[in-house]
């Protein structure tokens, strides 16, 4: 599905991502787990797309993608669900939608809208409000999970869908991004630092990024090593 091969970026002269090489098969659920400021998110917007000045590769189902636009990628089925999606005051969030929606007629798209919103316990009064204006932190990640289902990509990238989620909300993100993945046969890549998620999803391979990098990559029990003995010991092992 995704291979990333020898990749390195920079922000204003900074290498924020160094030779990081990473592959995705078709099917899978992957966990990127990491430290604040290891490169995440960063590692995230560039498969999307959001960086010219990259060095590497990046290979879509055999595809290099490496240089086309954020459109093109989303096109081909990408999908990034930011980990602080942007506020747009003015603009309604029932009008995004329905120009994101897939369907033949206006009414199709409504009907699709409010089905998915329904299933995801989204009240349909915060579509009448602006884009992510004033949306609570448990809602904006709802709304992420909301736009996945209406792109239907074939690689979703969840950043930190996780984060300021309370139990309850925590256990239905998990199931809506499990369910998703189930019907849709589509690969997760799903960015957190916390393992609290990881308890309510099939996981079938975690890698880990300190510094710009990958440093391990292995099954489940990497997230129960990781609890146990914390990030820096894969700095001192230098592995
Ligand atoms: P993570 O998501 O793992 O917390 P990020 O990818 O957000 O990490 O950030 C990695 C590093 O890159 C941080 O040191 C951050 O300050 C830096 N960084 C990210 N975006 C920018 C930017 N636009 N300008 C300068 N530095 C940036
Ligand atoms: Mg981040």
């Amino acid at each position: 599905m995704l291979e990333i091969e020898n990749l390195y970026i920079k922000i204003n002269d900074k290498e924020i991502i160094k030779n990081l090489s990473l592959k995705i098969e078709d099917n899978e659920l992957h966990v990127l787990m990491g430290p604040n400021g290891s490169g995440k998110s960063t590692l995230a917007k560039s498969i999307m797309g959001y960086f010219d000045n990259i060095n590497g590769r990046i290979l879509f189902n055999g595809l290099d993608i490496t240089k086309l636009s954020i459109e093109e990628r989303s096109k081909l089925g990408i999908f990034l669900g930011f980990q602080n999606p942007i506020e747009i005051e003015g603009l309604s969030t029932m009008t995004f939608l329905t120009h994101i929606a897939k369907g033949s007629s206006f009414k199709e798209k409504i009907d699709l809208i409010y089905s998915i919103a329904d299933r995801l316990k989204i009240d349909k009064e915060m579509l009448s409000r602006s884009l992510n204006f004033g949306f609570s932190g448990g809602e904006k990640k709802r709304f992420e999970i909301m736009q996945m289902y209406l792109l239907k990509p074939k690689l979703a990238i969840l950043d930190e869908p996780d984060s300021g989620l309370d139990v309850d909300s925590l256990k239905e993100i998990a199931k809506a991004i499990s369910d998703y993945k189930k019907e849709s046969n589509a690969s997760i890549l799903l960015i957190t630092h916390y393992s609290r998620i990881t308890n309510y999803l099939d996981i079938n391979r975690v890698s880990v990024m300190l510094n710009g990098t990958i440093v391990k990559s292995g099954d489940i029990n990497l997230i129960k090593e990781i609890e146990q003995k914390g990030y820096n010991y894969l700095v001192d092992s230098n592995v």
